[in-house]
């Protein structure tokens, strides 16, 4: 049994904005939860909601920075700090201030207080000059208010004050989970990955849904696919990944409607069979990776004639990004070099020269009724598979950790 005083403490904070009422609550324990999933396979992990923050203690001898790499990657943490942790006394605080301070080089600093434990007997601005005296006595540094060395951090709350000189900043956003869930439609090029990665961001849950052409193509789409989930399951833990079998229906749309309007109508296909299997998952929204104007299909007006089949709202989270920008993303992600992989899309193998740029929408739904496609729809749902890619934990990296769960779907 480690005492309190011998566990590794981080302090973890989270945004205030949005999260009032009942609603912190839920935020609170989301965070929590995922904390602790994404700290899966570190031993001995405890994640506690203090005032205004969240504790995670590990043990003396765990690898603290694991845990930091982790950390960094939970929405809703706005910094984080591994602490020192000290009973609420002023003197014990000061001592232990030092203690922080002693082995670090400087010339400046300041003392920088935040008290959630209003019963503390000093205020914030006396705790910071009481301190701040003690330390300029035991170091012979100057007090710098504006552009300190070092920052000294105490938080004092009910439990126990702590002490750190680092914040390490989080990515912000939401706990994923608190804002319900959508179907993202993956392909396996760039877009589409920091696409679901930018509503992870949101605290909306995810799940994956990639169409391929098999056994026209070989599975190297599929694969990509999966290695794909695999790295933003580091966001969200657990996640489910759908493929949906389009060979048959483009082969008929090949066969039956002019070049011009045939990738308007597998984009059809995509979000009616999208919307469906969001009916079955209870997701509110379908997501892409589209961006305006990049290629034909992307156009407005396009996008007009290919978003009325849906029933739920599309989120295209990169609308308005340059495709530079996009791979700047993909790249810090991690996902560009999966990407780039070599593959053959189910859209490029039937993909004409010259597609429509401003389809008018009476004469796609006049090709669409000649497909009387229903019938594919539904086999193709039939034919759908389903993996699930879970994060069961690991005490070094992601990629260790991550196990992959075939089952068949229909
Ligand atoms: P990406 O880089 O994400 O493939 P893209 O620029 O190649 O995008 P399109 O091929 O027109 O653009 O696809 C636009 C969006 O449609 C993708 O971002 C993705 O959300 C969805 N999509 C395209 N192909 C597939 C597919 N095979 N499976 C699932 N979704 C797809
Ligand atoms: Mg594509």
């Amino acid at each position: 049994m480690t005492t309190e005083e011998s566990r590794q403490y981080i302090l973890v904070r989270y945004g205030e904005i949005g999260v009032k009422g009942k609603n912190r609550s839920i935020f609170e324990r989301q965070l929590v939860r995922n904390i602790r999933r994404a700290l899966r396979g570190l031993p001995e992990v405890e994640v506690r909601r203090e005032w205004g923050h969240l504790t995670v203690t590990l043990p003396e001898d765990a690898p603290l920075t694991v845990a930091v790499d982790r950390l960094q990657q939970v929405f809703g943490i706005v910094y984080f700090a591994p602490a020192t942790s000290v009973e609420n006394d002023l003197e014990a605080i000061k001592r232990a201030a030092w203690e922080v301070l002693r082995p670090l080089t400087f010339t400046s600093f300041k003392v920088d207080t935040k008290r959630s434990y209003k019963d503390f007997p000093l205020k914030s601005p006396e705790v910071n000059a009481e301190v701040g005296a003690y330390l300029q006595q035991h170091s012979q540094a100057e007090v710098d208010l504006t552009a300190p060395q070092v920052t000294c951090y105490l938080e004092i709350s009910p439990q126990r004050t702590y002490i750190h000189t680092q914040r390490i900043p989080g990515p912000g956003g939401l706990p994923v989970g608190v804002s319900e869930r959508a179907v993202s439609l993956l392909s396996a090029g760039i877009d589409s990955p920091v696409a679901s990665y930018l509503m992870l961001k949101r605290g909306v849950e995810v799940v994956f849904v990639h169409f391929h052409s098999y056994p026209y193509t070989d599975r190297a789409s599929q694969e990509n696919a999966l290695e794909l989930v695999k790295i933003l399951t580091q966001y969200q833990y657990r996640s489910r990944l759908y493929f949906v079998p389009l060979a048959e229906i483009q082969q008929r749309v090949v066969a039956l409607t002019p070049p011009a309007y045939r990738v308007l109508l597998y984009r059809r296909a995509m979000f009616r069979l999208a919307d469906r299997l969001a009916e079955r998952e209870k997701a509110a929204a379908l997501v892409t990776g589209e961006s305006v104007g990049q290629v034909a299909s992307q156009t407005l007006s396009n996008l007009r004639v290919t978003s009325e089949v849906a029933t739920r709202p599309i989120l295209r989270p990169l609308a308005g990004f340059d495709k530079q920008e996009i791979i700047a993303q993909a790249r810090a992600l991690g996902t560009y070099e999966i990407s780039i992989e070599p593959y053959e899309d189910c859209c490029s193998l039937f993909v004409p020269q010259h597609p429509a740029t401003r389809a008018k929408r009476e004469t796609v739904r006049e090709w669409e009724a000649e497909l009387a496609w229903e019938p594919l729809l539904e086999e193709a749902l039939a034919q759908t598979e389903e993996v699930v890619v879970e994060f069961a934990g690991s005490a070094s990296g992601w990629a260790e950790g991550m196990r992959v769960h075939r089952r068949s779907a229909g």
